[in-house]
Order: structure tokens, then C-alpha cells, then sequence
């Protein structure tokens, strides 16, 4: 094929889904001539599937995108149709936001947000040729011939390459929601060594709001105060729509039991492995073939459509049984579907062929991003595309990358467990995953990570004020609560009425409110000098400047403990590792163990210790010799 050149860049980054954007906006901000390409500008931000964001651990990530200068929370706060915190009943470690997202709307303010963006160009073209000179990534050739030479290569192509989608015994090459799959670019990367393995995921149909009858359903309403994605803003105020709870029964069961040979799935059509946690109806009804029904949660996909989304509903099974089954499920009795389910099969890497930065180890300047390298989600995916594209601009000024540890972010979690540990099916993220996940609370994000962002030029100066402002004002209450006491006369009547012990002698406010009974709202009773808003009257810490002083206090036994686990885990994090290390040469190493870390080239004896193969007695050997050598270093 003729090529010709039609432009230069900084950064090339190959996809507009959550990955792409997020990958394409930071090194653009960060100053860097930025192309997005993308098979269709219809995918921007593209939700082919659930039509929410965030979640436990999802909406953690989301949280800490934001706080770093990323934008899928600014974006979703324009979005959404109906906002939940959810868990909290539970501990602050699992309090997660989720939004329902009107899919279009998403769509729209995304994709005016990247038109609006300085130094980033974005254009409509398919990518079948990776550009590499001397082992780096240089370019990439379009269908058309156009070629575009680029510093640096990002790819997050998402669940498009060799796509291929399953409708029972119907099986066509193709990509999300009816667009076209990719074809070509997986033959060029294979060329340049990178290996390439299938995964798949599914979606259930969306089926016609209007012929659902809501009545058999329980309606799920949002939370009335609504809680901002974004740090960036305050409460929101927006009607919210209506999501409706219902659930399968035995006759769905039957139906699906009756026809699972006509599953692309279980018929032995699909050779992707797909998500555990994700499962399609019909491995829910095979393997948890004892419980007698699964709720199904139907959501609007928009403000402006019908379109129903039936969540967790999602099959490979042929469009016939489709009908069928759904029309056991009550209120769906008369459904009609206006979109059937599917199944995708794609191309995605092996994520333990990438560096803790994203970059690719084989191809120097190459990074990848999102669901390609094996993980499941918008969330995973914009995390992901946040830092590799971060780590482009980084490499560009020469500077060591952003490499967020398991202690600081789930986004350092999420990296971590793709890169170091591999995984074998579409990898989502949840805060079982996250060994400190009472440090890593969504509410604290900004004060985890702003400060981080700032250094690497993503967080502008009205999120950096609004950030050392909200940290000022944390700390000043936490100071002031700690050194404000009150005595028996003056918070008896008060510690009875909310049913806690009377005092003794004097006490912090800080200490009272250490007391499960005592919230900080109610504290204001017998707290005259808590500082008020002259304009309003009202408290000046409120909101989620209060929920940070509350949960620090009332947690803060908990956190130090985790602290503690933090600086033990630190020691093995802070012995560095020289990506050069000869491992097959280090006797005591397991074959196993020199395998795999002549593979993975771990940056630190933590990561090291996280691989899986290389055990204790493998760790062991490895900090003797790093004590030999310090020793012999010593005496040279
Ligand atoms: C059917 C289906 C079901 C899903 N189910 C779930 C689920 O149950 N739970 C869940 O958490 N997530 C699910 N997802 C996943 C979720 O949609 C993705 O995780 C998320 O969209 C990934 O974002 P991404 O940016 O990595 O890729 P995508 O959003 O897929 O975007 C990829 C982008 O790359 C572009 N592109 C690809 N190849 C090329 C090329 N060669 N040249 C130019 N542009 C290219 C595309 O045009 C697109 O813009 C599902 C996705 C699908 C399709």
C-alpha cells in the first residue's frame, strides 16, 4: 500500500474510548502535539454496555481520576441521569458513588471537551500498521495510506480488534454496538513480537421501554442530596430518573437450561475467556444452579430514547430464546427487544508484557492502555489511559514516570495486579483487591493524589487552589476539634441525649467525637466556636470537607494501623531492583522464579514478592544478594 505522510506528533493515540480520552486529554494539557485516531468519532467515550459509572471500587477509581486532572468525573457530573452512594451502611473503605449516565449525553460532552482541548487533533480512521524504528514505536499507517509519525504510540483499542460478535449460531466479524471490527492492525503488531490472545465480554439486549410494565417491578430511586464525581464541583441539583428492580425465575431457567446448546458460549463457539464477574445469564443460571432467581436491574439509557438496558442479562444465546426467556422475567411479559444481546471476541495483549508505567517492554515508546491489555470497564480503562498517556508526556520532558504503589491508589492497585500478576480474564477492579482500602477511600482521593498531579503538570490552578483550600480547612478543624474541650457542665446533657457516657473530666472535642454516638453535625450543640459562614450563618466545614474531618477522626485508630501496614510494606517497595538484574545467573533462584522475573523485570523486591511463582525463599535469595552487593559496592 502507498503511504504518504499527513503529520507529526508528540503522542499518537489509537482509540476515543475511555481509554483514549483519557490517554489523549493529559499529554495535550501537559503541552504535548497530541493525534487521537479513531475508527469512528461515534466512539468517543462510547458506553457499549452498563450505562453507569462507578460502583464499589470502580467509582474509587473515577474519584482518584479526577483527582490527579483526569476527566471521566467532570464528565459524568455533566451526565448523569441518577446518583447512589453505595454501601453505606458499611465502613467508609466501601462508600462508592455510582451514576446512571445518559449514554449520549456522555457521548456529547466528551467529544466537545477533546474538539475544544489545545494541542490535540482528532480524526476519524482505522489503524492497520504500527510504526517501529531500532525497537522504538515511531508512527502508525492508516487504511487510507495516511501515516502519522508520532514520538511516542498509545494504543487502547478497546474490545474492536479482530472483533468478532456471537448471537447464537450466528457468528460476524464486528465491533460494539453494530460498528465495525478492526482488522489489520493485529497482523502488524504480532509482526513486531507482540503476542495477542482473546478475550470476550457481553452485553444483555436493550429492549423497548415503552412495552415494559412497571408495575411487576420495584422501582430504585437515587439519593435526594446528590454527592459530585468531580472534586472540581459542589452538589448538583438534576431530576432523576427512575431505574426498576426485578427477577428471574424457574421458567426463565427452564428456557435457558432447554436451549444452553444454542449458546455461542456453551456451544463452543467462543474461544475468548471472559469475565468471572460478569457473568451471561446463562453461566449464572449453569453455575449457581440452586438458586431459584437473579435480579435483574432494567435501566434507561437515556433521557431522550426508550432504550432499556436489562442488566445482568447479558447472553450469547440465539435471538428466539432471546424473547423467550426475557418474557418469563416479570414485567417484561411483553417485551420487545430493540437490540439483541451478544457476546465480543477481540485481540488484547498479555498485560505482564508491560512495565509498571504502561510502557510496553518489548517496543520502547510504545504504551497500551484500557480493556487491550486485559481488563474490563470504563473505570479500569480510564485509569489506565490517564497514566500511560501521563507516562508518554513524561517519557517526552525525560523525566521518571508516574508509578502509583498499591498504598497510595486503586488505579496503583488495578496497574500493579495487570502487570505484575497477570490475569487470565478480563480483570475488574473491587476493593477486596486493595490491601489498604480504608486509606484509599474514595472521599480522600484528592488528598491522596492532587498534589501528584500537580507535579506532573496535569492539575490546573483552580483545581490546585480548590484542593490546598479543602486540605487547609481539614486540617485547621482537625487542630481546632483537638485542642477545643469541654467539661462535664458542658456536654452531660448533651452526651445523655444522644445516649454516650457522661464525662468525667474535661475532654477534646476530637476524643467525643471518637465515640460512635457522636457525629460531628450533632458536636455543633455543644461546640459555639465551630466557625460559621458570616454571609450564611451556616458551619463553614460542611459537606465533604465534614465527611473528611468525621471519617479521619472516627477512623483514625483503623488508619494508623493501616499506616503501620503501609510502612512495612514500603521497606520491601523501597528495595529497588536494577531492571538489568541477571537472574539466571543468581544461584538459590528456583527455574521458576528466574523465569519469571528474567520476564517481568520487577522495579522492587515488593513487586518481586507479588509475581506469581517466585516465593518466599526466591525473595529471600534475592535480599541476600542485594546485601552482597551492597557490601562489595562498600568496599570497592
Ligand atoms: C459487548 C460489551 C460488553 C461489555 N460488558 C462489560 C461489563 O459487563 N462490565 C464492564 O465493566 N465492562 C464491560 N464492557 C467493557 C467496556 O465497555 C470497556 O471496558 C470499555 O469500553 C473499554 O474502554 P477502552 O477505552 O479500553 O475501549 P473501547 O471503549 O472499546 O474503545 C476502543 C476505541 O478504539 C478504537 N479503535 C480500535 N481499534 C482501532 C484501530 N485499529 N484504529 C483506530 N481506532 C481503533 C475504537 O474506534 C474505539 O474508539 C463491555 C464492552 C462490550 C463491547
Amino acid at each position: 500500500m502507498n503511504t504518504f505522510l499527513m503529520g507529526e506528533y508528540d503522542v499518537i493515540v489509537v482509540g476515543a474510548g475511555h481509554a483514549g480520552c483519557e490517554a489523549a486529554l493529559a499529554p495535550a494539557r501537559m503541552g504535548f502535539k497530541t493525534l487521537m485516531l479513531s475508527m469512528t468519532l461515534e466512539s468517543i467515550a462510547m458506553m457499549p454496555c452498563n450505562p453507569s459509572i462507578g460502583g464499589t471500587g470502580k467509582g474509587h477509581l473515577v474519584r482518584e481520576i479526577d483527582a490527579l486532572g483526569g476527566e471521566m468525573g467532570l464528565n459524568i457530573d455533566k451526565a448523569f441521569i441518577q446518583c447512589t452512594m453505595l454501601n453505606t451502611s458499611k465502613g467508609p473503605a466501601v462508600h462508592s458513588l455510582r451514576a446512571q449516565a445518559d449514554k449520549q449525553q456522555y457521548h456529547y460532552h466528551m467529544k466537545k471537551t477533546m474538539e475544544a482541548q489545545e494541542n490535540l487533533d482528532i480524526k476519524q480512521a482505522e489503524v492497520v500498521e504500527l510504526l517501529v524504528e531500532d525497537g522504538k514505536a515511531c508512527g502508525v499507517v492508516v487504511k487510507t495510506g495516511a501515516k502519522y509519525l508520532g514520538k511516542t504510540v498509545i494504543l487502547a483499542t478497546g474490545t474492536y480488534l479482530a472483533g468478532k460478535i456471537f448471537i447464537g449460531e450466528s457468528v460476524v466479524e464486528g465491533g460494539p454496538n453494530g460498528l465495525a471490527a478492526a482488522n489489520g492492525l493485529s497482523e502488524s503488531l504480532e509482526k513486531h513480537g507482540i503476542g495477542l490472545r482473546r478475550f470476550k465480554t457481553g452485553t444483555p439486549a436493550r429492549v423497548d421501554g415503552s412495552t415494559i410494565d412497571y408495575e411487576k417491578t420495584i422501582p430504585q430511586y437515587g439519593d435526594e442530596k446528590n454527592v459530585p464525581f468531580s472534586f472540581m464541583n459542589d452538589p448538583i441539583k438534576k431530576d432523576q430518573v427512575k431505574c426498576y428492580l426485578t427477577y428471574t425465575n424457574e421458567k426463565t431457567h427452564e428456557v435457558i437450561k432447554a436451549n444452553i446448546h444454542r449458546s455461542a458460549l456453551y456451544g463452543g463457539k467462543i474461544v475468548g475467556i471472559g469475565p468471572r464477574y460478569c457473568p451471561s445469564i446463562e453461566d449464572k443460571v449453569v453455575r449457581f444452579a440452586d438458586k431459584e432467581r437473579h435480579q435483574t436491574f432494567i435501566e434507561p439509557e437515556g433521557l431522550y430514547t426508550n432504550e432499556m438496558y436489562v442488566q445482568g442479562m447479558s447472553t450469547s444465546l440465539p435471538e428466539d430464546v432471546q424473547i423467550e426467556f426475557y418474557r418469563t422475567i416479570p414485567g417484561l411479559e411483553n417485551v420487545k427487544i430493540v437490540r439483541p444481546a451478544y457476546a465480543i471476541e477481540y485481540d488484547c495483549i498479555d498485560s505482564t508484557t508491560l512495565k509498571l508505567s504502561l510502557e510496553h517492554r518489548l517496543i520502547e515508546n510504545l504504551f497500551c492502555a484500557g480493556q487491550f491489555n486485559g481488563s474490563s470497564g470504563y473505570e479500569e480503562a480510564a485509569a489506565q489511559g490517564l497514566i500511560a498517556g501521563i507516562n508518554a508526556a513524561l517519557k517526552l520532558q525525560g523525566r521518571e514516570p508516574l508509578i502509583l504503589d498499591r498504598s497510595e491508589a486503586y488505579i496503583g492497585v488495578l496497574i500493579d495486579d495487570l502487570v505484575t500478576k497477570g490475569t487470565s480474564e478480563p480483570y475488574r477492579i473491587m476493593t477486596s483487591r486493595a490491601e489498604y482500602r480504608l486509606l484509599l477511600r474514595q472521599d480522600n482521593a484528592d488528598l491522596r493524589l492532587t498534589e501528584k498531579g500537580r507535579e506532573v503538570g496535569l492539575v490546573s490552578d483552580e483545581r490546585y487552589e480548590r484542593f490546598l483550600e479543602k486540605k487547609r480547612m481539614v486540617e485547621e478543624e482537625l487542630e481546632r476539634l483537638a485542642n477545643t474541650s469541654v467539661g462535664p457542665k458542658d456536654a452531660d446533657e448533651f452526651l445523655i441525649k444522644y445516649g454516650s457516657t457522661p464525662l468525667k473530666q474535661r475532654c477534646s472535642l476530637m476524643d467525643l467525637m471518637k465515640r460512635p454516638q457522636i457525629s460531628y453535625e450533632a458536636l455543633l450543640e455543644i461546640d459555639p466556636n465551630r466557625p460559621l459562614d458570616p454571609s450564611t450563618g451556616k458551619p463553614l466545614v460542611s459537606g465533604h470537607i465534614a465527611e473528611q474531618v468525621e471519617v479521619q477522626i472516627k477512623y483514625s485508630g483503623y488508619i494508623e494501623k493501616q499506616l503501620q501496614q503501609v510502612e512495612r510494606f514500603k521497606k520491601l517497595e523501597n528495595r529497588k531492583l536494577s531492571p538489568d538484574l541477571d537472574y539466571d545467573a543468581m544461584d538459590g533462584l528456583r527455574i521458576e522464579a528466574k523465569q519469571k522475573l528474567s520476564k517481568i523485570k520487577p522495579l522492587s523486591v515488593g513487586q518481586a514478592s507479588r509475581i506469581s511463582g517466585v516465593s518466599p525463599a526466591d525473595i529471600n535469595v534475592l535480599l541476600i544478594h542485594l546485601e552482597r552487593t551492597k557490601r562489595s559496592n562498600a568496599d570497592e
